[in-house]
């Protein structure tokens, strides 16, 4: 019996946030926190970052093959961002709802309206992360040392039109400490999984609930 309720769907958790709100953060807090969720590795065009794995932060890829990707409906959804091209391949997410998994994303809003209206849209959980003040945000992007600082003024000049979009997401967390906003994560996630919706082995739970109530009361 319990296994028919352990069969639950996999949800598509989307994370989005300005630049520098902390999203990288804490989706590695939620992957060593439960390991079996599959983070979606994003494409992109943009140059690796000092310390960036490919295959492990991003696929980076040259415009052409992103393009080619594209053409050939390899990806979930896909965007141009700060003059670069992302986007989510689409073959390990739908391999990963197949076997009920969940898989998290990093995506900025156009992602996340993309993957919401797609046949997966069931499956999603929008989270949209962010900053206390804009003060903060630029000390953020500032103190992670890995932008120059027109890269830094760039996303800062962006970040205005992200936040613009808080209100199409599911939930919105403002992340002032860490560690209350990874709770308040968690706590999500968790709630999420235990919908009725995501669960469907409880009607089989259900009848063989029924069938020992006849057998047993009646
Ligand atoms: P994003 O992925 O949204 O661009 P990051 O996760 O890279 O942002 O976070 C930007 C910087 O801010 C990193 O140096 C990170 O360690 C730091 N950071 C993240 N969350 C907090 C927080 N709640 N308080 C202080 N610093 C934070
Ligand atoms: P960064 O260059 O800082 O890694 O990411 C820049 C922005 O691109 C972030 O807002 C991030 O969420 C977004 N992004 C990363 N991967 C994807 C993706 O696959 N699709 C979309 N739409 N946005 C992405």
């Amino acid at each position: 019996m319990q296994n028919r309720l352990e069969n639950r769907r996999g949800l598509l958790i989307i994370l989005s946030s300005p630049s520098g709100a902390g999203k990288s953060t804490l989706s590695k807090r939620l992957r060593e926190w439960d390991p079996t969720i599959s983070f979606s590795v994003s494409a992109t065009t943009r140059q690796p970052r000092a310390g960036e794995v490919d295959g492990e932060d991003y696929h980076f890829m040259s415009e052409d093959a992103f393009k080619a990707s594209v053409t050939e409906d390899g990806m979930l959804e896909h965007a141009h961002v700060f003059g670069n091209f992302y986007g989510s391949p689409k073959a390990p997410v739908q391999a990963a709802i197949e076997k009920g998994k969940d898989v998290l994303f990093d995506v900025d809003w156009q992602g996340a309206q993309q993957i919401s209206r797609s046949s997966l849209q069931d499956h999603v959980l929008s989270i949209f992360v962010l900053p206390p003040s804009i003060k903060e945000l630029r000390r953020r992007l500032e103190s992670r040392g890995q932008d120059a600082p027109e890269v830094i003024q760039k996303r800062m000049s962006k970040s205005w039109d992200e936040i613009s979009h808080w209100d199409g997401y599911d939930y919105v967390l403002v992340n002032d400490n860490l560690d209350v906003t990874f709770e308040r994560l968690k706590a999500i996630i968790s709630a999420e999984r235990l919908k009725l919706s995501q669960q469907p082995g409880m009607m089989d739970f259900i009848r063989g609930l029924n069938k020992e109530f006849i057998e047993v009361e009646k």
